[in-house]
């Protein structure tokens, strides 16, 4: 059966920075790494644009200037330009926010959910076990795990009536399917499809990887120091060995933390 979805555009949101030691434990050198933000457009045959995570954005720096959210933006200094918001971009495009039916979060940190609040009339959709895990913590153990309650008030509300659980098939068995791969956060999905235009099988595997050099060698993941920043390292590692197998099996695999120039065809 033909694809009914066609991946028209990766955006970037704008980046931070991390010694390449931290991303790739191989990688003995100081040298600082960008890590941009990516988000994904896709376009569905009967469902139209759908967006998949919301990047970077203006709330994102409203959401942390005060304490104790202030502590993100300290250890991952944001850098982006105004018109790297994802609304800006998509207007590039020629689309709307209300052009986007559906909005796809793969988790719930803040560097994939900054733009929601410009998209009041799409529908959601996320792991509920996500959501239950970040509204639960609190305070500064809520910023430590990467949530800030600014921008989960969105999700919190609309989410509610739109929440889908991981491992299932969305919009028909052979359009979208949500591939599981928690342990970066509680509940992370990645989404796998045929890409219309090129017949590509792709996942966009969100943060199950930092690098693609980490998914063409699972070991060259994340140094020790960065584990804490996980919810689960053996959950983590299961979920990049799964990513792995289907890079092995000629899937592309698409980050959302690696440069776009370097994973588009
Ligand atoms: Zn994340």
């Amino acid at each position: 059966m033909p694809s009914k979805i066609k991946l028209v555009a990766i955006l970037d949101t704008g980046f931070t920075i991390a010694p390449s030691f931290v991303i790739n434990r191989h990688h003995k050198s100081l040298k600082i790494k960008k890590i941009p933000a990516l988000t994904f457009l896709l376009h569905h045959d009967d469902l139209g644009y759908i967006m998949v995570d919301t990047g970077y954005s203006k709330e994102f720096l409203t959401a942390t200037q005060g304490f104790p959210a202030r502590f993100y933006r300290w250890v991952t200094p944001v850098k982006m330009r105004e018109n790297q918001s994802v609304i800006a971009q998509l207007k590039k495009h020629g689309i709307e926010p209300t052009d986007i039916k559906i909005i796809i979060l793969s988790h719930l940190h803040a560097d994939h959910i900054g733009d929601l609040r410009a998209f009041p009339q799409s529908q959601i959709l996320i792991e509920p076990a996500e959501l239950d895990y970040a509204q639960n913590l609190k305070g500064t153990t809520q910023v430590r795990h990467g949530y800030l309650k600014y921008l989960l008030e969105p999700v919190a509300q609309k989410g509610k009536s739109v929440q889908v659980a991981a491992p299932v098939g969305l919009f028909g068995a052979d359009s979208l399917e949500l591939v599981e791969l928690s342990g970066h956060s509680r509940a992370m999905f990645g989404l796998k499809f045929q890409d219309q235009q090129s017949n590509q099988d792709i996942l966009l595997a969100a943060d199950a990887a930092w690098s693609q050099a980490e998914v063409q060698d699972p070991d060259n993941g994340p140094a020790k120091l960065a584990h804490m920043m996980m919810y689960s390292w053996p959950l983590y590692q299961k979920s990049i060995q799964k990513v792995h197998d289907y890079y092995q099996q000629g899937v592309k695999i698409l980050l959302a933390h690696e440069s776009r120039e370097s994973q588009w065809f």
